[in-house]
């Protein structure tokens, strides 16, 4: 092709015999020239990559800070709240007003809550026992629920409340002696695993009831009026009846265990155990 173009050059200098002309010719061919090259080093140039622009590109958001799928049945819970087991499934945030004690897992031998105090409650005995403490905020759930069965003259009576590892480790050998252990187990925990020993939990009774804590509680206009209420103060019926197959204990409508407000709403409007709740909620 350059030989070609040589040669109309060559005829056309000859042909003209006029530098101002072939200056203007030569001009042409150098640019019909130069624009055959030029199309040659564009194809031997190699392609420009398409500028990379991380910095302008919007940050992903990471998975973890998605927000968590949640529908009906699910709570969102923090972190925090769910119990934490060693390897030998004892309790390590002792602490967590949400703790899970059962017959799976067990609160530590020398676990004695810091914030125990006796609430401002009509109790079924005289005098100063540790039966008669709760945690804290417990202890103020407690008084708030005794007030608003009070204002519609209902009356009931705080039974049994903290009760530390010592205390269970005798109630539980004396009715292992009496019963035997399938009985025993069925009715009291085994020293660690009693609810009792986080403090968050009462049992109470009336006078309809003889003071006892006896299934027929439940009957009573008190029991069911607890029932119906103790969710509006942070407390749910830890064992309810029929749940044995999932809290392992049988029914139970004296025992009052301290969750919160919101929780205990939760739980009342799906009518779950505790066991249930954890299962169905998720970690924020
Ligand atoms: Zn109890």
């Amino acid at each position: 092709m350059k030989k070609k173009h040589f040669s109309v050059l060559v005829i056309l200098l000859l042909l003209t015999g006029c530098s101002n002309q072939l200056d203007e010719v030569n001009w042409k061919f150098w640019e019909y020239f130069t624009n055959d090259t030029a199309e040659e080093v564009v194809e031997e140039t190699p392609v420009e990559e398409e500028p990379v622009e991380e910095e302008e590109q919007p940050e992903e958001t990471p998975q973890t800070e998605a927000p968590p799928e949640t529908n009906e049945n699910q709570y969102v819970l923090e972190e925090p709240f769910f119990t934490v087991l060693n390897e030998e499934k004892v309790i390590e945030n002792t602490d967590n007003l949400l703790v899970l004690v059962n017959k799976n897992q067990s609160l530590p031998t020398d676990y004695v809550p810091s914030d125990l105090t006796i609430p401002d409650v009509p109790f079924s005995f005289e005098g100063d026992y540790e039966k008669k403490y709760l945690r804290e905020a417990a202890a103020r759930a407690l008084e708030e629920l005794f007030a608003a069965a009070e204002a519609e003259n209902v009356e009931i009576f705080a039974v049994s409340g903290y009760r530390s590892y010592e205390t269970q480790y005798g109630i539980y050998n004396t009715y292992l002696k009496k019963w035997g252990k399938e009985k025993t187990n069925a009715v009291s925990a085994i020293p660690g695993h009693s609810e009792h020993q986080t403090g968050l939990a009462m049992d109470i009774s009336s006078r309809s009831a003889a003071l006892d804590l006896t299934e027929e509680f439940g009957e009573t206009p008190e029991g069911k009026w607890v029932k119906e209420h103790a969710s509006e103060h942070g407390f749910i019926i830890r064992y309810p009846k029929d749940g044995e197959v999932i809290t392992g204990y049988q029914y139970e409508p004296w025992h009052l265990r301290y969750v919160g407000k919101e929780v205990a709403a939760y739980m009342d409007e799906h009518d779950l155990t505790l066991e249930e709740f954890f299962d169905r909620a998720i970690k924020q």
